[in-house]
C-alpha cells in the first residue's frame, strides 16, 4: 500500500469484543496483572511477549512502533521519550570504549554534544566528514574500530542534504553500521532504510506528531535483530515513550502526508519569494532550501527527497541586529525553538542557540549573524508572505 493509505491506516492491535475502536485505544496503565507467575516469567523473556511493565512495552505504544516500522519500511522499531532519547538509547546501546564513529559535521546540536561527550569521557574516537562526498568516508572508514555512521537526511539550518546513497554503500563494504536521523524529512520525503542505512532516528516531536503538544522518538530498525539487541539497553536506560505521548503521536500520523505536502508548498513558495527579493532589494543576501536551484545539495536532494521540507533559513543584511529584530517583529509567526509544527515558527541562532559562539565560530557552523531559521507551516501562505514582508521592512528600516 502507499505511504498516505498506511499513515491512516494505523497499527491497531485485535481487540477482544468482536467490534474495535477505529482510534488505537490507551491503556494508561504502567503494570499488566497476570493469573500465573509462569505466564508472568514468560512474558518477561524478551520485547514481543505479553505486557508485563510499561518501560518495556505497552499496547498504545506499540501501536505506534509498527505504524513507525510500517512507514520507515522497517523491521522493527522502539519508541522513546523523545528525539534525544532515541539518539542517546541508540548510541549507548552500540557503542563501547575504543570505537570510533564517523559522524556527518553539521549534526543536530543535542546529538553533537552527545557524541562530544562520548568521545570525552568513554573513549570514543569521533571522526568528523562533510557527508558530500563519499570518498572522505572511505578513508574514515577504513579502520577496524570503525563502528557506526551517523548522518541527517535534512541538516539544520544550512538544509545540507548528504549524498545518502553513496554514503550508505561505502558504509554497508564497510561493514559499518550506519544511523540516521530523518525527524527533518519525515519517511513522507524519504525512508533511508530503502537507501540502505540499518537505524532511522525520529524526533517524533516534530513532524510526525506535527502538533506542537507532546515530546517523542523513535528508532526504526532494518533488521530486527538489531532492535532485540538494542531492546535490552533501552530499558536499563529508562527513557521509554509514556502511553499518552504514544496515543498523541499516532493521533497526529494519519495527517503527516496532507501536512508534509502544505509544509513543502509553503516553504518552496517563500523560499523562491525570498530569493527574488534578494536578487531585487538585497536586503536579503542569501537563502538556504534545498529545493532551490542554488542551493549546494540540489542534487543530493533531489536524488533522496520528494521534496524539500518544511525547513528554510535566510540572511539578512543587516547582521545581528536585522536578525534579531526580524523574529521579534513578525505576528503570525512565532519565535519559537522547535520546529515541524503546524504553525510557523522563527529563530534567530545568533542571538539564541548559538549566542555562545563569535563570528569565526558561527562561520564555521555555516550560520551567518543575521541567520534566520524558519520552521514553516501550514498557514495560508499568502498571509505568512504578509507576516514575513512586513516584518523585513520594520527590522532593516
Ligand atoms: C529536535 C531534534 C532532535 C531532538 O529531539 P527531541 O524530541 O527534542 O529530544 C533530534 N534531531 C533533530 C534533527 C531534531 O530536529
Amino acid at each position: 500500500m502507499e505511504l498516505n493509505t498506511r499513515a491512516v491506516h494505523v497499527f491497531n492491535e485485535p481487540f477482544p469484543a468482536g467490534s474495535w475502536p477505529l482510534s488505537v485505544p490507551l491503556v494508561q496503565s504502567s503494570a499488566f496483572a497476570f493469573d500465573s507467575a509462569a505466564e508472568l516469567a514468560d512474558a518477561m523473556a524478551g520485547p514481543d511477549g505479553r505486557y508485563v511493565y510499561s518501560r518495556r512495552g505497552n499496547p498504545t505504544v506499540r501501536a505506534l512502533e509498527q505504524t513507525l516500522a510500517g512507514l520507515e519500511g522497517g523491521a522493527g522499531a522502539i519508541a522513546f521519550a523523545s528525539g534525544m532519547g532515541a539518539i542517546s538509547g541508540v548510541l549507548l546501546a552500540l557503542l563501547r570504549p575504543g570505537d570510533r564513529v564517523v559522524a556527518q559535521r553539521c549534526l543536530y546540536g543535542g546529538t553533537h554534544a552527545v557524541l562530544s561527550d562520548l568521545a570525552e569521557r568513554y573513549g570514543i574516537e569521533v571522526v568528523r566528514i562533510s557527508g558530500d562526498d563519499p570518498a572522505e568516508l572511505e578513508a574514515a572508514a577504513v579502520h577496524p574500530a570503525t563502528r557506526l555512521l551517523v548522518l541527517e537526511t535534512i541538516a539544520n539550518p544550512t538544509g545540507q542534504v548528504p549524498d545518502l546513497p553513496g554514503l550508505l554503500a561505502v558504509a554497508r563494504a564497510a561493514g559499518v553500521m550506519s544511523l540516521v536521523d530523518n525527524s527533518l524529512a519525515s519517511p513522507v520525503l524519504c525512508r533511508p532504510l530503502e537507501l540502505g542505512a540499518d537505524v532511522v532516528v525520529h524526533s517524533t516531536t516534530k513532524y510526525l506528531s506535527g502538533h506542537s503538544d507532546v515530546l517523542g522518538g523513535a528508532a526504526v530498525f532494518a533488521d530486527d535483530e538489531l532492535r532485540r539487541r538494542v531492546w535490552p539497553r533501552t530499558v536499563e536506560l529508562g527513557a521509554c515513550a509514556d502511553p499518552f505521548a504514544a496515543w498523541l503521536t499516532l493521533r497526529g500520523i494519519p495527517t503527516l502526508p496532507l501536512r508534509m505536502r502544505e509544509h513543502c508548498a509553503n516553504a518552496v513558495s517563500l523560499a523562491a519569494a525570498l530569493a527574488e527579493r534578494a536578487e531585487v532589494r538585497g536586503d536579503v543576501t542569501a537563502v538556504h532550501y534545498p529545493w532551490l536551484a542554488s542551493h549546494p545539495s540540489r542534487e543530493n536532494a533531489r536524488k533522496v527527497l520528494s521534496g524539500g521540507g518544511g525547513l528554510l533559513s535566510f540572511e539578512l543584511a543587516g547582521g545581528r541586529e536585522a536578525g534579531r529584530a526580524f523574529v521579534e517583529r513578525v505576528r503570525l509567526a512565532k519565535l519559537a525553538l522547535s520546529l515541524g509544527g503546524v504553525e510557523t515558527l522563527v529563530t534567530h541562532p545568533a542571538s539564541t542557540s548559538h549566542r555562545e559562539l563569535d563570528g569565526a565560530a558561527l562561520e564555521a557552523a555555516g550560520i551567518g549573524p543575521g541567520l534566520v531559521r524558519m520552521s514553516v507551516g501550514i498557514e495560508d501562505v499568502a498571509d505568512l508572505w504578509s507576516d514575513i514582508e512586513r516584518a523585513l521592512e520594520q527590522a532593516l528600516a
